[in-house]
């Protein structure tokens, strides 16, 4: 297989939504990114406005005029899939379709999100009721492009999804329902217990998340350094090379076969500028 250019690469970052989403794909745009992740909606509130049609055409005019492809939208974090209590499922459940219709309106490529919290119960539990909550959608799934991708998390507090077993539960149980993937954190899994830091970590970690998840679910990768130790289940992401995990691993990353082509998005601290500089710093590594 040719070889991408590193131009053509994609890669972006978490840019901001402010006034409508197209500002998110301008935002990009301007920073050299060739995608972005951005919120559809306020993500500290339940209630989301719906995508109007003129919302809509202004965002795929944008897309269309700055080529930015496979945009991915982050899910509200209040947001729990897996929670034990009966209300906030509802709401949660209520809240996620619509995250998902407002997507398939905007026809983004992901929709993001945090598998969920344990809370009270066990992870077995939690990830029982993800898995339903999941199922609830086959039909609306199948109308749109959008592919849902689980994001690998930290562990922090009682969220499940820092396991790769975790991950490979709902992958096999919705893999043949509904479109749906993985999205890795670097930050998250470096701090769940997976090392990245060398090439050598680095094939050991894939070698493991094939073996229990499947390489051919992976679709994403959130991009960020991580501010606290290898396996702290703690999750606070640091500039590239700034942190705990090393630039190393963001070389590898970019310039390892199995890697380089993924889509991948940035969250690092500070914003624009720091973001700027750190695409144009993995472009040159994948070059
Ligand atoms: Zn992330
Ligand atoms: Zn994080």
């Amino acid at each position: 297989m040719k070889k991408l250019p590193a131009d053509e690469l994609l890669i972006g970052a978490h840019t901001s939504a402010q006034g409508g989403a197209h500002n998110a794909i301008i935002e990009g745009h301007e920073i050299g990114a060739t995608t972005v992740q951005l919120f559809t909606s306020n993500q500290k509130r339940w209630e989301g406005k719906p995508i109007s049609d003129e919302d809509a055409s202004q965002f795929k005019d944008a897309v269309l005029s700055t080529g930015l492809t496979k945009i991915m939208s982050h899910d509200s974090y209040l947001i729990n899939l897996g929670s034990p209590n009966p209300e906030s499922l509802a709401k949660s459940r209520k809240a996620f379709k619509e995250e998902l219709l407002r997507c398939q309106k905007l026809d983004l490529a992901f929709l993001n999100f945090h598998p969920g919290a344990a809370l009270e119960s066990t992870e077995e539990e939690c990830l029982e009721k993800i898995a339903e909550s999941l199922e609830h959608l086959e039909d609306l799934a199948d109308k749109g492009n959008t592919r849902l991708l689980i994001e690998s998390t930290a562990g922090q507090g009682s969220s499940v999804g820092w396991k790769f077993e975790h991950l490979g539960f709902l992958i096999d149980r919705l893999h043949k329902k509904i479109p749906i993937g993985v999205c890795i954190d670097t930050c998250h899994i470096f701090a769940a217990g997976y090392d990245i830091r060398t090439k050598k970590a680095w094939d050991e970690t894939l070698a493991e998340f094939d073996r229990i998840v499947g390489l051919k679910h992976l679709c994403a990768f959130h991009v960020n350094d991580s501010m606290k130790p290898f396996a702290s289940r703690k999750d606070r992401h640091a500039p590239l090379g700034e942190g705990e995990i090393g630039i190393e691993c963001f070389k590898v990353m970019m310039t390892h076969p199995q890697l380089r082509e993924i889509p991948k998005y940035l969250e690092t601290p500070d914003g624009p500028p720091l973001w700027k500089k750190e695409i144009a710093l993995l472009r040159e590594f994948a070059t």
